[in-house]
């Protein structure tokens, strides 16, 4: 039975447009700046934007924001367009704020004809002065009553490139007393004699975001211009610069941002962490972008399911990463395929069992019906983790221990008869006798045990590099830290094992497959594998599902 999900605030205001007849059809835009990769908080943007123009039978644009010529590279752009098409949405269309800067400039003129914008040539110190505190008026400056002709002149010769950088810039009329300090006559040009990386060396004036981003959406026509909360401010400005130059009347709604715990989501500070080498590159599997949430192994559709559980809000809020990690456990079991990989090995010898080889069967995933099963070789000599075996055991311990037998999963109930020694005491091998009636599937010894290990032929075992992430920071609020947010990252975030025992499975499966290591959490292969040797992620740890997977055996 389908649950009837209540609506979010943007999905109601949509039906109301709907039904008014105020919009025939949706169009949102997703709008990035291409100065970063993309994170966590752009997958929910996105899975908003996307999201709600699909369930209107609306399209969504997405739309370079590339207004600011000095931190922006191609580089970006090709990965937000593959994080977004690998989250598994795809754009109407692709544009570039920067494909409308004859059509911005046009509009600047025709601000400066209607007498509302002028040239002003005072510094940013003046202009930041002049234009007074939040309980204090701004005063206007003697460039506010240059004529339309002059304005004009000026704001040709800026393009042009007769100024220098930060000589002058081009600010629009609006009140300069308003309680809102964004429309004391804010600035929508300035000169920048910067590459840019779509225009080149084409021009030396560059739209302000707020007059770019607004009147972009309406050159696209776009009905609901989606942003998150800090821009509420910004949104009387919007307004007015549609009313005056008479544009599509696109309107703007904000929601709160996504924050999440042990992490930082600004591109800022990403940036720093990969610039100064604290992680590995933007997809380093600890970073929050998508890029390194997908090396690490998150499904897509985990991440979608995230963006739906944690909802749209109107006000800012810390969401637990662990909520996140629920979402990816949650689909893993359903699809991940079991194996077996021993990361700190012990050997046990079964020595009444001959020298040959059996090729048992397991099944890859019991929650899959469809799942199958794989061969699994078993032979004399095995190894288990060092940790699962006590030669003094305290009471209720089910692992091995003298004298106690334990099931090796998908194989045989052993014993442990004998423990090995070197010189120094160091526990090297311990000698096991397996029932053979026992064997998984087949069991007639009528024998019952508690635990179940996990395991692997030492003949056929594989080498693998395993590499286990842990958070990040060690804060769980670090964008609200005290000081430098970098004095807070978790040294232990990175363990590496470099030689574990792996499953002969492994060295044939899929690239792209998850699994889940028994016991151990859920994996997948790093890019770093070759065919020397594979490399393998723990994309989130198995909380205590094991338990209950046990029981089956
Ligand atoms: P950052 O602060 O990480 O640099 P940004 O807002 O500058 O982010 P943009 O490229 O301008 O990044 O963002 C594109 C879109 O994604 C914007 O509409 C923005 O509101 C949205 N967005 C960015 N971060 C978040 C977040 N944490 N939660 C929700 N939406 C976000
Ligand atoms: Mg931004």
């Amino acid at each position: 039975m389908s649950e009837e999900k209540s609506l979010n605030f943007i999905e109601e205001i949509i039906e109301a447009d709907l039904a008014s007849g105020k919009h025939t059809s949706i169009l949102t835009r997703f709008p990035p700046e291409p100065n970063g990769y993309l994170h966590i908080g752009h997958a929910k943007s996105i899975c908003l934007n996307f999201g709600v123009a699909k369930k209107y039978g609306g399209q969504t644009n997405l739309r370079f924001d590339d207004t600011n010529p000095v931190t922006e590279d191609t580089e970006y752009v090709d990965s937000i367009k593959k994080d977004i098409q690998w989250l598994g949405f795809q754009w109407a269309n692709e544009f570039y704020a920067s494909d409308y800067f004859d059509q911005l400039f046009e509009m600047a003129l025709q601000l400066i004809d209607k007498g509302l914008a002028y040239v002003d040539d005072s510094s940013s110190e003046e202009i930041a002065e002049q234009k007074g505190t939040p309980t204090q008026p701004g005063v206007r400056n003697q460039f506010a009553s240059r004529t339309p002709a002059e304005n004009r002149e000026l704001f040709l010769n800026m393009k042009a490139g007769k100024y220098p950088d930060g000589a002058k810039v081009l600010r629009v009329k609006i009140d300069m007393a308003s309680p809102n300090m964004l429309l004391r006559d804010p600035i929508i040009y300035r000169i920048k004699h910067a590459h840019h990386h779509r225009t080149g060396n084409q021009w030396c004036v560059y739209p302000m975001y707020d007059f770019a981003h607004g009147q972009s959406d309406s050159i696209e026509k776009i009905t609901h211009s989606l942003c998150s909360l800090e821009f509420v401010p910004h949104r009387p400005l919007y307004d007015w610069c549609i009313e005056q130059l008479g544009s599509f009347p696109s309107k703007q709604y904000e929601f709160a941002r996504l924050n999440m715990t042990y992490t930082v989501m600004s591109k800022r500070k990403l940036l720093q962490l990969v610039n100064e080498k604290l992680v590995n590159g933007w997809d380093d599997p600890r970073m929050s972008t998508i890029s390194g949430m997908r090396r690490r192994g998150y499904p897509a559709s985990s991440i979608r399911e995230f963006c739906d559980r944690i909802g749209v809000a109107k006000r800012d809020n810390l969401i637990d990463v662990g909520l996140l990690e629920f979402c990816v456990r949650e689909e893993l079991n359903k699809t991940a395929q079991r194996r077996m990989v021993v990361f700190d090995p012990l050997k046990v010898i079964i020595t009444n069992y001959d020298n040959g080889v059996e090729m048992l069967s397991s099944e890859n995933n019991p929650e899959d019906e469809q799942g199958g099963t794989r061969e699994l070789p078993f032979s004399r000599e095995i190894y288990i983790e060092r940790d699962d075996f006590m030669e003094q055991p305290p009471k209720k311990y089910f692992r091995l221990a003298p004298g106690q037998m334990v099931r090796l999963k998908s194989a045989y109930i052993i014993r442990c008869e004998e423990v090995i020694k070197d010189a120094s005491g160091q526990i090297t091998e311990v000698h096991c006798t397996y029932i053979p009636e026992s064997k998984s599937g087949a069991d007639t010894s009528g024998i019952h045990v508690k635990g179940t290990l996990h395991w692997v032929s030492a003949r056929h075992a594989i080498g693998a590099e395993v590499r286990l992430y842990d958070r990040l920071f060690k804060v769980e609020d670090v964008g609200n830290a005290e000081g430098d947010f970098k004095s807070y990252i978790n040294p232990d975030s990175l363990t590496v094992i470099q030689q574990a025992y792996a499953e002969p499975a492994l060295a044939t499966d899929n690239r792209e497959m998850a699994f889940q290591f028994l016991r151990k959490g859920y994996f997948v292969l790093d890019q770093d594998s070759s065919s020397e040797k594979l490399v393998f992620n723990r994309t989130v740890t198995l909380k205590d599902a094991w338990a209950k997977e046990m029981q089956k055996n």
